[in-house]
């Protein structure tokens, strides 16, 4: 017989997480989120691009709804990128906007600029320059607008130590330029919030 345990009802004891955890390596979704995003990532990896995007889809929407506008912004990135691969390429374009929209909302200039880049490079390496171009005009009208010379912060000076090529959590692919450096041996991760060590 399974003995119902209430760790919330004894006494002395709360639950573990409570509301938002910025850091840890656990990240700041619930462990269902983590496995749904290592589903996307995998299926991405496999060619299903159209499944992965629906996922990835849901929990960008998600994670803007509870306003994590940390990740909901990488999150409708890789919906995007996996909407472009699977040929919706006007859905695509359509969350790679929204997702850049809310990079320049939250003056992430630097993030913005290469997770656009990648978006344009990623539409005109499949042919779809019409697309591309529109992201890049996109890109470049921000970019001006909300002035280059913020583009150096959010670079971290401080040297450090090789990152594994995947998020040990989530899956999704580390771009250590794109990543948030915690110090010189632990970066956060875009996608997920986790901190993954240096090798
Ligand atoms: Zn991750």
């Amino acid at each position: 017989m399974r003995r119902k345990h209430r760790p919330g009802r004894s006494p002395g004891r709360r639950p573990p997480m409570r509301g938002m955890r910025r850091r840890g390596h656990r990240g700041i979704f619930k462990p269902r989120i983590q496995k749904e995003l290592r589903r996307a990532n995998h299926l991405n990896e496999t060619g299903d691009h159209a499944n992965a995007a629906v996922i990835f889809e849901r929990l960008a929407i998600d994670a803007h709804d509870k306003n994590i506008l940390r990740h909901a912004p990488m999150l409708y990135l890789q919906a995007a990128h996996a909407f472009i691969l699977s040929s919706q390429v006007a859905e695509g374009v359509e969350r790679a906007r929204t997702g850049l929209e809310i990079l320049a909302e939250t003056g992430r200039w630097h993030a913005l600029q290469n997770a656009g880049q990648r978006t344009a490079n990623l539409l005109s390496e499949l042919g779809f320059t019409d697309q591309a171009q529109e992201i890049d005009q996109w890109l470049e009208q921000n970019l001006a607008e909300h002035a280059r010379i913020n583009l150096s912060e959010g670079k971290q000076d401080f040297s450090h130590g090789k990152l594994p090529p995947k998020c040990p959590y989530c899956g999704a692919t580390v771009r250590p330029d794109e990543t948030n450096w915690i110090n010189s041996t632990s970066a956060e991760c875009v996608y997920c919030g986790s901190t993954i060590q240096t090798k």
